[in-house]
């Protein structure tokens, strides 16, 4: 009787936490849920049941920062029914605008940098003692890792977990926030980043997605004498994890020894994301993008013949100002010379803080649209041609759960980073299974289950 009165009296506490933008503000988000989790929160799905709502925003990309605003409007009317509910904003736009936004948003309680997430629990009890709005920004790391190896039977892991190794970004391309809104490179040392794998193997995870801006360049600046490349071969020395992926990588600092690593490497899935943004010298230059259409084309060339089964996908921008028609045909080129897996194409935007946004001749917006969709189509070719070369072939894959896209089916992934969804039990769930592929589509693979005998044949 005493523990269900205790139990009744407990607050009730729950969190409901929204993602914006790239992987590593997913494992922000993780963060964010292991550190509300000590604190007794669990996680909701449900808006209108949660007592703290957390949104974790984007301004790489205009798009991602207009979804933020409508989302936050929309949680006014919430607010005015719960007054006792905290609405928190972290991530790029919270850091890019401060105040800024406590002034458009009434209703928000607490904004936080992209460098204060370590210091999440101390104010959110100190704005719900005293019901103060509050922006922190502040300019060092209140990083607060250690809370990450607390409570480790609590974490919410999945078979394939993010792990960022590093934040921050030295290179200020011309078009980019993150150098401004997430200051320059941090790495993490080597054991920490080491025994938190251990953890998330213990916690289930098959998979580990080693997150940064440009990991490439890890290791700088720490104590210890550590490279990417050793990094990567620490953990498959040192931990049980069966899949490593990374991303992303900067070409200028893509390594002979990185190449060595993706051919040798038993851990690490054949596959690199290796961002080339433009195919022309005139435009790199412009973006301050430190490497030429030849010197990208030289390093695919010598990832290949390093390890010919890599799977290459990238990023690319079309309407950068200044970009010209031949600037334009010079992209088109670059990809029809690679052939990319997959390709993830975007319509330059202006960024505040970024330089570009001084660049005189801007594309118009018709312009951009018109040779983005030219690229698209050039790329969906060439990426459905290349899924097509894998009918018949047995891969490998890390089966990570329910399939989204086929009812009743399960969903994995290639070491190439392909997905492939097959008919099996729920128990293969986080299993290597080999399939062979037999049918192919533009976004996934159809594949079956065969026996192990099949596949060493
Ligand atoms: S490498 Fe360039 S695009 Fe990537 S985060 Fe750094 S500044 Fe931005």
């Amino acid at each position: 009787m005493e523990h269900a009165i205790a139990a009744y009296r407990q607050p009730v506490k729950r969190l409901f936490i929204q993602t914006f933008g790239c992987q590593m503000n997913e494992y922000d988000s993780l963060r964010v849920r292991r550190m509300l989790g000590t604190m007794g929160y669990e996680t909701t799905p449900r808006l209108d049941r949660a007592t703290v709502i957390f949104l974790n925003t984007c301004s790489v990309r205009d798009k991602a920062e207009q979804k933020v605003y409508s989302f936050l409007g929309r949680l006014r009317a919430l607010k005015a029914q719960r007054p006792q509910l905290k609405i928190i904003v972290a991530g790029c736009m919270a850091q890019q605008l401060g105040t800024a936004l406590l002034s458009r948003f009434p209703h928000l309680d607490l904004v936080l940098g992209t460098r204060a997430i370590g210091a999440l629990p101390e104010l959110l009890e100190g704005v719900q003692a005293d019901h103060r709005r509050l922006a922190h920004l502040p300019d060092t790391d209140q990083e607060g890792w250690q809370q990450l190896f607390q409570g480790a039977d609590q974490w919410i892991s999945g078979v394939s977990a993010p792990l960022t190794i590093m934040q921050g970004c030295n290179n200020f391309c011309t078009y980019c926030i993150v150098p401004h809104v997430r200051g320059r490179e941090r790495s993490r040392p080597s054991a920490e980043i080491v025994r938190e794998i251990q953890l998330l193997t213990a916690a289930g995870a098959k998979e580990v997605v080693l997150l940064g801006q440009n990991v490439n360049s890890y290791g700088q600046g720490l104590d210890e004498s550590i490279d990417f490349p050793g990094l990567l071969r620490l953990i498959e020395r040192t931990t049980d994890i069966r899949r490593v992926r990374f991303t992303t990588s900067h070409p200028k600092d893509l390594t002979a020894d990185l190449m060595r690593c993706l051919a040798e490497l038993k851990t690490l899935c054949r596959h690199i994301h290796l961002p080339f943004q433009a195919g022309s010298d005139r435009i790199l230059k412009k973006m301050n993008r430190h490497y030429t259409v030849a010197d990208y084309l030289d390093k695919v060339d010598r990832l290949r013949r390093a390890c010919p089964e890599i799977a290459l996908t990238a990023d690319v921008m079309v309407g950068f100002p200044g970009e010209r028609e031949d600037d334009f045909e010079g992209t088109l080129q670059l990809i029809d010379t690679v052939r990319f897996d997959n390709l993830f194409s975007f319509r330059y935007s202006d960024r505040p803080f970024a330089r570009a946004v001084q660049f005189p001749d801007k594309v118009d917006e018709a312009l951009k649209a018109e040779r983005l969709v030219r690229l698209q189509a050039l790329q969906a070719s060439i990426t459905l041609a290349k899924n097509q070369e894998e009918i018949g072939r047995l891969r490998e894959i890390l089966v990570e759960g329910e399939s989204r896209a086929a009812e009743g089916q399960l969903s994995g992934r290639t070491s190439h980073n392909r997905i492939v969804n097959l008919v099996g039990p729920r128990q293969i769930i986080g299993r290597l299974e080999t399939v062979k592929i037999v049918a192919a589509y533009m976004h996934s693979l159809k594949g079956e289950r065969i026996r192990n005998s099949e596949a060493l044949s």
